[in-house]
């Protein structure tokens, strides 16, 4: 009887010891999202403003960056670091900063 008390107890301590180690899980999933969201580039920045960045690549400076083509977007830029679905990501660029996926500034470089 006592046998069978103790194997209860021990079941429903590793029982316990899953939704604890579930809910850290859970804690560092959060944790590391929240951590990976930096602020957005402000398009005020002075390297911002000296590549002539936007946020809406169609606002770009057309006479000053002539190099600008439509279709053009930090989304098909080799150097944005997120998927071209995220709306929002890092660019080597402007360390520390997210750009807009439809943005554009002018070290553009086509994803070959
Ligand atoms: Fe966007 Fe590419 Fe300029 Fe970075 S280098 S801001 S990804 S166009």
């Amino acid at each position: 009887m006592a046998f069978k008390a103790l194997n209860i107890q021990r079941r429903d301590f590793l029982k316990m010891g899953s939704v604890a180690i579930a809910s850290i899980a859970v804690g560092a999933v959060a944790g590391k999202s929240a951590q990976a969201a930096a602020p957005r580039l402000d398009e005020k920045d002075p390297t911002a403003q000296a590549l002539g960045y936007k946020h809406d690549a169609s606002q770009v400076d057309k006479a000053k960056f002539p190099k600008y083509k439509p279709g053009e977007a930090c989304a098909n830029c080799t150097l944005y670091q997120a998927k071209p679905t995220d709306p929002w990501g890092p660019c080597p660029i402007f360390a520390g900063k997210e750009v807009s996926a439809k943005g554009w500034c002018s070290a553009y470089v086509k994803k070959g």
